[in-house]
């Protein structure tokens, strides 16, 4: 189908079906017990959405890594980021959470921040689910036209007053579920949040971000990628996911 490309908005061209969550998310051979599927399988979510080039975009800037370490055929295995972060050095650190940095383990963490993006702007789209019903659009307001030039890469600046967090997850629920990008905003900044099979990212946007989300962002000097207990955060999330179910 011909149409204009959402991310690079150049027309005529040949429109692909796009997936919201990518299809390795979806689990084929494996069972995942905390994702929400009323019992069925999940049907995947996708529409007539992005160009070619800007789909390989997805895939060669953050996409293809990341999906490296938590593909759902390998969801009932312990997450391998797991295994690198637990020898190395850790940053700083309390009970609930211990921070590393991803560099030094060979982590490309802009690959991590580049993909946490794709998703909140993913999210911006009204995706159909089933009959008439749609995903509620992601608002990004200012931050919506430099995060999308920046995925275009129309830009190569990253974009300003944006933090992303990411979090690997060492319970159980949040390796095995994944929900869709869902907005948690503060009264004083956008926070998009998505779990993808024991990953959490946070992406964070505003002039007023707490300085410690600016540092602890894996795009910040740090590099920063923290291990954690997620398992709250995951099902407070969860729900809206399971609201979208056929
Ligand atoms: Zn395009």
């Amino acid at each position: 189908m011909l149409g204009t490309c959402k991310l690079c908005r150049k027309e005529n061209r040949e429109l692909q079906e796009s997936h919201y969550m990518p299809a390795a998310l979806y689990p084929k051979t494996v069972k995942l017990e905390y994702l929400p599927s009323n019992g069925q399988p999940l049907k995947e979510i996708t529409d007539v959405l992005l160009c070619f080039d800007c789909e390989q975009c997805f895939n060669r800037r953050g996409e293809s890594e990341v999906l490296r370490y938590i593909a759902a055929k390998i969801a009932k295995k312990p997450i391998p980021l797991v295994a690198k972060l637990e020898p190395s050095i850790v940053q700083e650190g309390d009970k609930t959470l211990k921070s590393y940095d991803g560099s030094e383990i060979g982590l490309n963490m802009d690959m991590f921040a580049y993909f946490a993006l794709s998703m909140a702007w993913r999210g911006t789209h009204s995706w159909p689910i089933c009959g008439s019903k749609h995903t509620t659009p992601i608002r990004l307001g200012f931050y919506e036209e430099p995060i999308r030039r920046f995925l275009a890469e129309e830009t190569m600046d990253f974009p300003s007053e944006t933090s992303v967090i990411v979090i690997v997850c060492t319970d159980k629920e949040s390796r095995e579920a994944w929900f869709l990008p869902t907005q948690c905003d503060d009264v004083w900044f956008h926070d998009i949040r998505v779990l993808a099979l024991g990953l959490f990212f946070r992406v964070v946007l505003g002039r007023s971000i707490p300085d410690v989300l600016k540092t602890d962002s894996c795009h910040a000097d740090g590099k920063r990628i923290h291990l954690g207990d997620a398992s709250e955060k995951t099902r407070q999330a969860l729900a809206y996911t399971e609201s979208l179910s056929c």
